[in-house]
């Protein structure tokens, strides 16, 4: 399965800075071994979408779990993708704790955002106490089961354990690895065989010099990037590291 290197621009780039950045990297990228997708604010998509190279991906950061209506500040599955959004990122650990999402919620934006054929990217992962606790596999199953009610399997799964996020502290590879074999076998016994196509990645402090060693392990195909999505040299660093 091809990696997927899934940059989190989080709420950083105006357009203008967001064109730059794509040009940059339109001048630079030699088509690798890695799926790019840029996962960014809303308003800078069109911006991407005239300016990025061909075969980078991109996608937006939340949805509505709405289809249309009146959600005042919402933006809808549908409007991503008629600028050309193939993923959505749903229930980031920044979402869950200052936005409140529950795993209900973030089950309906999923359900939304494949009801407009864009791929939610479902992020999942446990906070420090619950990892200190040894509760972490259990704790990030259970979320991942609320967080995909009633969702199909054109999915991708994203396992950040919070205390690694901006932290600078990453995972070590098994850590990574733990959770993406576990979460794998809680996607085959709920897709059957459809699960074997689903990537599952892992997020947290991942930079050119960590990244090869994690996507390495076996059940890990690929990165949600964060702090290392806003240079491009940091990007193509990542990218070179995947061949
Ligand atoms: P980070 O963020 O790479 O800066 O740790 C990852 C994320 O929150 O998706």
């Amino acid at each position: 399965m091809q990696n997927l290197l899934a940059l989190n621009w989080k709420m950083n780039k105006t357009p203008t800075e967001a064109r730059a950045w794509a040009q940059e990297l339109a001048g630079k990228l030699v088509p690798g071994p890695a799926e790019l997708a840029v996962m960014a604010p809303a308003i800078t998509l069109s911006t991407l979408a005239a300016n990025l190279p061909a075969g980078v991906a991109f996608g937006g950061q939340d949805v509505s779990a709405h289809e249309s209506g009146a959600y005042t500040g919402e933006i809808s599955a549908a409007m991503l993708k008629d600028v050309g959004a193939t993923y959505v990122v749903v229930g980031h650990s920044e979402r869950r704790e200052y936005h409140g999402e529950t795993d209900a919620a973030v089950a309906a934006k999923a359900r939304q955002a494949q009801l407009s054929g864009l791929v939610p990217i479902v992020c999942v992962g446990e906070g420090l106490a619950v990892r200190e606790r040894g509760e972490h596999v259990a704790h990030t199953l259970a979320q991942l089961d609320g967080s995909l009610a009633g969702v199909g399997p054109d999915v991708v799964i994203a396992y950040e354990p919070v205390w690694a996020i901006g932290t600078g502290k990453t995972a070590t590879a098994d850590d990574a690895e733990e959770l993406a074999a576990a979460i794998r076998e809680a996607l085959t016994t709920r897709y059957g065989s459809d699960a074997d196509d689903i990537r599952v990645l892992y997020g947290g402090s991942v930079k050119p010099d960590n990244i090869a060693s994690i996507c390495a392990q076996p059940n890990v195909n690929g990165a949600l990037v964060g702090g290392a999505s806003l240079k491009v040299p940091d990007v193509l660093g990542m990218n070179d590291a995947l061949k």
